[in-house]
């Protein structure tokens, strides 16, 4: 008999198991209803079974699922003109997820400094508490050793610095260095937005010593920040970007955006991948964004992060031995919590509304950025009632 389940156990998963999901509600099996604020982490940004991307991507299956790479792919010539037409880039890769993304930026980084005729130039610098994938690039620019131990060599190129300090990040910096990759607004690692001054200082930082800027934008773009990417809140631009979970709305795909300078040096030959910017993704894809790249709907989704804060504050006020604080940005909020963090993700499964954990203890809120003002305020009930049942234990 077999001892390990047939699914390798690399989750910790929750006892819960939906069958169908409807805008920001989902059902289980036994018939409960949740509501979802984990938006599969960041990923239905137009929530469940929303009609357009059904019908994009039911339309695309009825005429053609797949081709290749060898040909061209009128869906991914699309998507990537959008692409081009919304943001700083010139360029676009697509990939399948964000760790593909990201290997993608690391090659690409590294090709531009070859091609200038400084193959030594390789040297990534990445900071404490990023996540970018569990690719063996992912876990080594992300460098936590809850990610790499046991993996064998950490793949070498990579310097981490501590977050939100100055002098390490100028000390890492050498002959080596090819570009520094940041999440403008760090996910897993609890929420961390980079002050629009510190991303401005990056960019500056960056072009003083002729390096590339990468921004990991797969959790925090496509409209979760409150902008299409967040970059744009600080007026800077990166010179590669990664994008993923959002852009497909479920519908798994990803892509690297470029400019043409850090571009440049991927010739034909030097990447590939057979399913990225396939027809089925690409045309949800391409739904997503006519969606979300509305100035409409952008400024509704603060509009509802002001909602959101709303309530939560007063939640705060409420639980001050429970809650902490509230940080992020758009429809990208973290509750930083006084109890243990699962605790509240736990106590959110019982009364029926999905939540994420990340690092510093935080709770993280990601709602689909076209949630229903009501099932804000439904939310902000479930949370308290969630409270409710920790405080007697509290
Ligand atoms: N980068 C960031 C910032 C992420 O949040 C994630 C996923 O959580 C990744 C990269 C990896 O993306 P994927 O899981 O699609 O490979």
């Amino acid at each position: 008999f077999f001892m390990i389940p047939s699914i390798l156990p690399t989750y910790n998963r929750a006892p819960l198991s939906f069958v169908s999901g409807t805008g920001s509600w989902l059902t289980t099996d036994d018939g409960r209803r949740f509501l979802d604020f984990g938006a599969g982490i960041a990923v239905n940004s137009l929530g469940h079974a929303h009609p357009a991307l059904v019908e994009a991507l039911t339309v695309q299956a009825g005429q053609l699922w797949h081709t290749s790479n060898l040909y061209h792919i009128p869906a991914q010539q699309k998507l990537a003109d959008q692409l081009v037409d919304l943001t700083f880039a010139d360029t676009v890769f697509f990939t399948n997820s964000g760790t593909e993304a990201c290997e993608l930026a690391i090659k690409m980084a590294r090709k531009y400094f070859y091609d200038k005729g400084h193959p030594e130039q390789v040297e990534i610098i990445t900071f404490d508490g990023a996540f970018h994938g569990r690719s063996s690039a992912g876990i080594a620019a992300a460098g936590s050793e809850k990610m790499t131990e046991g993996f064998g060599p950490v793949l070498p190129g990579f310097v981490q610095v501590p977050f939100g300090q100055h002098d390490p990040l100028h000390a890492a910096v050498n002959d080596k260095t090819a570009a520094v990759l940041i999440e403008p607004i760090q996910g897993e690692g609890g929420i961390r937005r980079v002050p629009d001054h510190c991303l401005k200082g990056l960019r500056d930082f960056c072009d003083s010593h002729g390096i590339l800027l990468i921004f990991d934008e797969v959790q925090c773009g496509v409209g979760r920040s409150g902008k299409l990417f967040a970059y744009e809140w600080s007026g800077i631009e990166p010179d590669i970007m990664m994008v993923a979970k959002g852009i497909g709305g479920g519908f798994p795909i990803g892509a690297v955006l470029a400019t043409e300078g850090a571009a440049n040096g991927m010739t034909a030959g030097t990447h590939g991948s057979t399913y990225g910017g396939n027809p089925l993704g690409c045309a949800v894809g391409s739904t997503v964004l006519n969606h979300v790249s509305d100035p409409e709907f952008l400024s509704d989704v603060n509009r509802k992060s002001g909602l959101l804060h709303q309530g939560l504050g007063g939640l705060i006020a409420e639980f001050p031995n429970i809650f902490d604080g509230i940080v992020g940005s758009g429809l990208m909020v973290g509750l930083r919590c006084k109890v243990n963090n699962m605790d509240v993700v736990n106590a959110g499964y019982d009364a029926e509304i999905l939540t994420v954990p990340a690092a510093e203890n935080v709770v993280r809120l990601l709602p689909a950025l076209n949630i229903a003002d009501g099932d804000i305020k439904v939310a902000v009930d479930r949370l308290r009632q969630a409270a409710t049942s920790l405080q007697s234990g509290v």
